[in-house]
């Protein structure tokens, strides 16, 4: 006899994943819902996750996180004895080795052995911290076990790029269980997923009712200049903790920086990227991007309270939108 397809729902802590969960609950078969902890949410995001549960009667969300610290005992390993040879001061490889310390937090954890921070091009952050999290701890055990059906809280109008994500898709990987895909939310609009969960008794995650227009990391590496403003006026304290990272993420980079927000997300960012680039001798490139201002966390804060061209400051929190929403067609960043 076949084995019944076990379903396991994604949950960010959003609109999307939350109508996802209320459907799969609607739909009456046994699911679970599962969560990768980033340590980068809101605690009201974590909370409004855990609490999904108690509040429907349905499944309580599980909560799993990344563990780099074997990956961290070996990069200061590598540190020790690759650097010294690269011709890097012993100050700073010392100093490098004494910050790559695990935190616990996965996000400053993954930055910390990375050496860096994510970035658009380098979204390594979705892969490391939600994608692998779910599919090593979850996903692949439950496949060992039969066939998986996953939920995935993603619809066509929320990006160009998950403008083509079909409704089911198949994966097969030797050695396990097959794993569809299975998107339902695929033709819904964000004010149908609202109205289904308020159908059903259920508000949205309070951040929204606090001008954010994403609920997951918060920050997110691609934040718009609007989300950072919103996030800096309502929440500065995000905006110190993510400075503070950057401080500590500095001090295990190999070039002695480490900026959190794209550095040329600024004005001044973007010109002096530009100047930078257009140093012929790598050396000397490399040497003037270690030492140049890049803009810090805080920095960005206060440009993104500027209106446009970054002279004037704007009261007004409007809804443009820069084009950085988040691309992963498996819409774990919500
Ligand atoms: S929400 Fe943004 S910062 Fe967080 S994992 Fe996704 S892309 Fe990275």
């Amino acid at each position: 006899m076949t084995a019944a397809a076990q379903h396991i729902v994604n949950i960010s802590g959003g609109k999307d994943s939350t109508a996802c969960y209320l459907l799969a609950q609607a739909r009456g078969r046994p699911f679970r819902a599962v969560m990768a902890d980033t340590g980068n949410e809101h605690p009201v995001t974590i909370d409004y996750a855990m609490s999904l549960g108690d509040r429907t009667g349905g499944p309580q969300v599980e909560l799993f996180r990344a563990d780099f610290s074997e990956r961290m005992a070996k990069k200061r390993a590598y540190i020790a004895e690759h650097w010294p040879r690269d011709g890097v001061p012993q100050a700073a490889v010392d100093r490098a080795i004494a910050a790559l310390q695990p935190t616990g937090i996965p996000f400053l954890d993954l930055c910390l052995w990375k050496g860096r921070f994510p970035s658009r091009r380098a979204q390594f952050c979705t892969e490391f911290l939600k994608s692998d999290v779910i599919g090593q701890q979850v996903i692949d055990p439950a496949r060992r076990a039969g066939p998986v059906i996953q939920w995935l809280g993603v619809r066509r109008d929320e990006s160009i790029a998950r403008r083509q994500a079909p409704l089911w898709q198949v994966v097969s990987t030797p050695g396990l269980s097959s794993m569809r895909y299975y998107r339902p939310l695929i033709h819904w609009t964000a004010e149908d997923v609202f109205f289904y969960a308020r159908r059903h008794g259920v508000d949205p995650n309070p951040l929204y009712l606090q001008g954010m227009g994403r609920v997951g990391c918060l920050p997110c590496i691609n934040a718009s200049k609007v989300e950072i403003r919103a996030i800096a006026t309502r929440f500065p304290e995000a905006i110190e903790r993510i400075a503070e990272w950057e401080a500590i993420c500095a001090e295990t980079s190999k070039r002695g920086v480490g900026t959190f927000f794209a550095a040329d997300v600024t004005p001044e960012g973007a010109r002096l990227g530009k100047r930078i680039a257009r140093i012929a001798d790598p050396a000397e490139r490399a040497a003037a991007s270690a030492a140049a201002p890049w803009p810090d966390a805080r920095q960005v804060a206060e440009w993104a309270r500027t209106d446009h061209g970054g002279r004037q400051y704007s009261w007004i929190i409007d809804h443009e939108d820069d084009g950085l929403s988040c691309s992963s067609q498996y819409g774990l960043c919500e």
